[in-house]
């Protein structure tokens, strides 16, 4: 992807969650620079939720967010995998 279609993607995804201008010009900094995705899909929402990684982090009673999960390298990379043979 290129740094134009990264912010016209990100520009999409913030307007489908609601983000006003100031919030959507920090979201795709974030993206564009830094690599980082503030919006998980649902789809991976309803995947992390039953992920037995998320689970064992309630037990603490904070739970990892479906954001910070997503964009840690080896779960998303789990999803990636589950994604293509279905289970996602
Ligand atoms: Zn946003």
């Amino acid at each position: 992807m290129t740094r134009e279609e990264k912010i016209k993607a990100q520009t999409i995804v913030c307007g489908k969650c609601g983000c006003d201008a100031e919030q959507t010009k920090r979201h795709i900094h974030l993206f564009v620079d830094e690599s980082w995705q503030v919006h998980p899909s649902k789809r991976f929402q309803a995947w992390w939720q039953e992920h037995p990684e998320f689970k064992v982090s309630l037990e603490d009673g904070k739970g990892i967010s479906a954001m910070t999960a997503q964009n840690a390298k080896h779960i998303w990379q789990e999803y990636l995998e589950a994604k293509e043979i279905g289970l996602a």
